[in-house]
C-alpha cells in the first residue's frame, strides 16, 4: 500500500513494554529461551493468558515458583491500571477508563445482550482524524496502543463477563468491536496482528471468531484495500456520515484525502474479495445530515455500488462536549430509515448503550480523573 501520510502517524511517547500477545509463537518460544527457561513455558504461559485468561503468576502451579514471577514479569507485565469503571443499561453496560504505563489513557466499554457480549475497545489512545462530533476526535492523538495494549482488553472483558462481572451472571464474550478510541486502520499492523490474536484459537490466541470482530474506519483508502488482502473474515464498518463530499469534507476531513466514491470502491472491493457485508455508519444529525435528498442520495449510491452487500446502521448523535450539534428528532430519523430502505437497502437504527456514562458512540474522551489522581 502507499505509505499513509505523516499526519496519521502518532507521536512517540512512552514505549509499552513489551508482553506475551505482542509476540507470536515462535518469538515466544525465542524470548522464554532467552530468559533461560525451556520453549515449552511459552506455551504454558500462553495457556494462561489466552485460554484461562489469567496475568495471576500465583495461579500458575504448572510453572516452578522462582521461574514463575520472572516469567510473568518479564512477559506478562500489566500494560494498563483500570482506574476508574462506570455502569449503567441496569448493569449490563460498563466503561473502563485505563491509565497505559505511561500515562496515556483509554476507554473499552463492555455490553451484554440477552444474545451475545460485546466490547468496543480502542487501537489508539485519543484520535487523529478530527470529526468535529466526536469526543476522541476533539481531543487529538496521543499515541498508537501496542498489539498487547489492544488485546489485553478483550482478555480483560472476556476474564469480567466469564466472572460475572456485569449484571446478569457469568456469561462468555462474543464480540469485539474496534470502534472505541482512535482511528483502527492508522494503527494497521498492531490492530491487523492483534486481531490475529484476537481469533487465534486458544492457546494460541482468545479463540473468538472473526466473523464477530468488526473494525471500523473514517475511510483510510489504501488501508481498507490492505485490509481486504489479509485473509481476514472481519466486517468492516464504514463511517461515512453523508453521501455528497461537500459536507463529508466537513464531517470526516480525511474526505479531502479519499472521497466517498473512492471509499465506496475500496468498501466494494472489501466485500468482493471477503464475501462480507460490509456496514455503513451514519451519525443522524438535526438538519446537518438528515435531509430527505441525502437519504434519496445514500441509499441510491450505496444500492448501486454495493447492492445487497451493505447494511446501514444509523447511530443517533450522542452529545459531546462543546458541540451545537444535536440528534435528529424521531420523526426526521423513521422518514431517513424508510428511504435508505426505500433504494433497497437495509437500515436500522443502532441501540445506543452507555449514553448517561458518557461511553457511547463519540463520547470516548478519558477525562476523568486527571493523571496525579490516586488510584482507588
Ligand atoms: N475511527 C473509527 C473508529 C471509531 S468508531 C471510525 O470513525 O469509524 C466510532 C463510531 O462512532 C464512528 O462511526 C463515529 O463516526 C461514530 N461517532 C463519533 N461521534 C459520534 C457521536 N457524537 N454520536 C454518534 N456517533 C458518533
Amino acid at each position: 500500500m502507499t505509505a499513509l501520510p505523516l499526519v496519521f502517524e502518532a507521536p512517540r511517547r512512552g514505549k509499552p513494554p513489551r508482553h506475551l500477545a505482542d509476540l507470536d509463537h515462535d518469538q515466544r518460544r525465542a524470548a522464554v529461551t532467552e530468559l533461560g527457561e525451556p520453549a515449552f513455558r511459552a506455551d504454558q504461559l500462553a495457556r494462561h493468558y489466552f485460554a484461562r485468561l489469567s496475568t495471576d503468576p500465583a495461579v500458575m502451579t504448572d510453572l516452578p515458583a522462582a521461574a514463575r514471577t520472572r516469567l510473568v514479569s518479564a512477559l506478562l507485565p500489566q500494560l494498563a491500571i483500570p482506574v476508574r469503571h462506570l455502569s449503567c443499561d441496569g448493569g449490563t453496560t460498563r466503561k473502563t477508563l485505563w491509565r497505559a504505563v505511561d500515562g496515556a489513557r483509554t476507554e473499552s466499554v463492555l455490553m451484554r445482550y440477552p444474545d451475545r457480549a460485546t466490547v468496543c475497545i480502542s487501537s489508539q489512545a485519543g484520535c487523529g482524524m478530527a470529526c468535529p462530533f466526536c469526543a476522541t476526535g476533539q481531543g487529538g492523538l496521543t499515541r498508537n496502543l501496542s498489539t498487547a495494549e489492544i488485546v489485553d482488553q478483550v482478555r480483560a472483558a472476556a476474564a469480567a463477563i466469564r466472572d460475572g462481572e456485569l449484571a446478569g451472571g457469568p456469561g462468555r464474550l462474543s464480540n469485539v468491536v474496534f470502534m472505541g478510541m482512535g482511528e483502527p486502520l492508522a494503527n494497521y499492523p498492531r490492530v491487523v496482528t492483534a486481531i490475529r490474536r484476537i481469533t487465534d484459537p486458544a492457546p494460541k490466541g482468545l479463540g473468538l471468531s472473526q466473523r464477530s470482530v468488526t473494525v471500523s474506519t473514517v475511510g483510510l483508502v489504501p488501508a481498507m484495500r490492505q485490509l481486504a488482502a489479509e485473509g481476514l473474515q472481519v466486517t468492516l464498518a464504514v463511517s461515512l456520515h453523508t453521501p455528497d463530499d461537500e459536507l463529508r469534507d466537513t464531517l470526516v476531513p480525511v474526505n479531502q484525502r479519499w472521497n466517498v466514491s473512492e471509499v465506496l470502491d475500496a468498501a466494494r472491493h472489501y466485500a468482493d474479495i471477503t464475501g462480507r457485508r460490509v456496514s455503513i455508519e451514519y451519525a443522524l444529525i438535526r438538519d446537518i445530515n438528515d435531509q430527505q435528498w441525502r437519504a434519496e442520495l445514500l441509499g441510491r449510491l450505496l444500492h448501486k455500488r454495493l447492492g445487497a452487500r451493505v447494511h446501514v446502521n444509523l447511530i443517533p448523535l450522542n452529545p459531546t462536549p462543546g458541540s451545537a450539534w444535536d440528534a435528529s428528532p424521531q420523526a426526521a430519523q423513521e422518514r431517513f430509515v424508510a428511504l435508505v430502505r426505500e433504494a433497497g437497502v437495509t437500515c436500522t437504527v443502532r441501540d445506543t448503550r452507555g449514553r448517561e456514562i458518557a461511553a457511547a458512540c463519540g463520547q470516548l474522551a478519558a477525562a476523568t480523573p486527571p493523571a496525579d489522581e490516586p488510584l482507588p
